[in-house]
């Protein structure tokens, strides 16, 4: 199935230099969590990020002054990684992320104020062609909308959007993103499936406060990857209580599997292991992972059997690039389904390692 064929056609919005919606391949956001006033240590995440492959970086602007953090980073020639402030309430705060040269704002239209207020935001986002995104979570819900719906329901979050979505429109201003989020989510697949409906504005799709890595990967691999089956999202966030490095790596894993992604991975076909495994398929699995990500091979798109036995490894990885298939205390080493020879256990590593390493010189894949 090509999920890029069936993938809603939306307006584009141009955050930086990085397309959203329309064509353009589906973006990868994450957030920093340093200190938002401490422009050094921000400015290092930034790069950490945008080298892991986070296409935009969103940094929380609490108040006036980390707008200096933000004037930092646009002013830095080693970020290119465009860079999104998130503000809530206080449009004084997006006045001055915009004046210094911002690339997104995230900001609610319903919750800047007086029209007065929203205009002046809009204005100075149309002047410098910033656009912005509306972003719903189910915690922040407007109260009328609580006590009409009796919760917040996927109905009251996407009328919530909207209405943010109708202000900022009847002001002139079209050039947005819309995010609804939610940490439940089955909440949060209905309420995107209602804004799809309803708006061609881009959609940036997110499960908020999904937990830690585990739970949190799950949950961003259920609610995410069930939306883009569907063809609806545009650009993405995974939102982990970890280090933001995990959420670029479940975003990238997340679009590579549903082969939608901007860069293609490695792919590890690796066997669960049973009764007739005779090596430590696990443990080597581990290796095999971290001399993966220490050899820069994570975006090399090759495909590797790692299988516990000869009985069934060599024929259920046939079309593997390269692979093994264990015996006792060595494995057997075959390409493109057929056999090369056999390694011992120890080695067994070190030889796919070498083998992609050449596979990637050589130009292959
Ligand atoms: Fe068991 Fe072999 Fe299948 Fe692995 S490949 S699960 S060891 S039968």
């Amino acid at each position: 199935m090509d999920y890029n064929a069936i993938r809603r056609k939306t307006r584009q919005i141009t955050v930086g230099g990085v397309a959203i919606g329309g064509d353009s391949p589906i973006s990868i956001q994450s957030m920093t969590n340093t200190d938002s006033h401490d422009a050094a240590a921000t400015a290092a995440q930034v790069k950490r990020l945008a080298a892991e492959g986070c296409d935009i970086v969103r940094v929380a602007v609490p108040d006036i002054a980390a707008v200096d953090t933000i004037r930092a980073l646009k002013q830095d020639p080693e970020i290119t990684v465009p860079i999104v402030s998130d503000i809530h309430f206080d449009y004084r705060i997006a006045l001055a992320c915009a004046e210094a040269g911002v690339d997104k704002i995230r900001i609610n239209p319903g919750n800047i104020g007086s029209r007065d207020r929203i205009a002046a935001v809009l204005s100075a986002c149309r002047e410098r062609s910033i656009p912005i995104r509306i972003g719903v979570n189910s915690g922040s819900l407007e109260k009328d909308l609580l006590e009409r719906h009796g919760s917040a329901t996927a109905a009251a979050l996407a009328e919530s959007a909207l209405r943010h979505v109708r202000i900022a429109e009847e002001l002139g201003f079209f050039d947005m993103a819309i995010s609804v989020k939610s940490s439940d989510v089955t909440k949060m697949i209905e309420t995107n499936r209602i804004i799809s409906r309803e708006v061609d504005y881009p959609i940036h799709l997110g499960v908020t406060e999904a937990g830690g890595l585990e739970r949190g990967r799950t949950k961003a691999a259920v609610g995410i990857g069930a939306l883009l089956a569907e063809g609806i999202g545009d650009t993405l966030r995974v939102s982990l209580t970890a280090d933001p490095i995990y959420e670029v790596r479940e975003a990238k894993s997340i679009l590579d599997v549903l082969g939608i992604g901007a860069r293609k991975q490695i792919e590890i076909v690796a066997c669960p292991t049973c009764g007739r495994t005779k090596i430590d398929l696990i443990g080597l699995l581990d290796r095999l992972e971290s001399e993966i990500d220490r050899n820069g091979l994570r975006d090399f798109p090759a495909k590797v059997a790692f299988m516990g036995c000869v009985v069934n490894g060599p024929g259920e990885a046939g079309d593997a690039d390269v692979g093994i298939a264990g015996g006792v205390d060595e494995a057997v080493l075959f390409k493109r389904g057929k056999i090369i020879g056999k390694c011992p256990s120890d080695a067994i590593v070190g030889t796919l390692i070498d083998e992609l390493l050449a596979m990637k010189a050589a130009g292959l894949n």
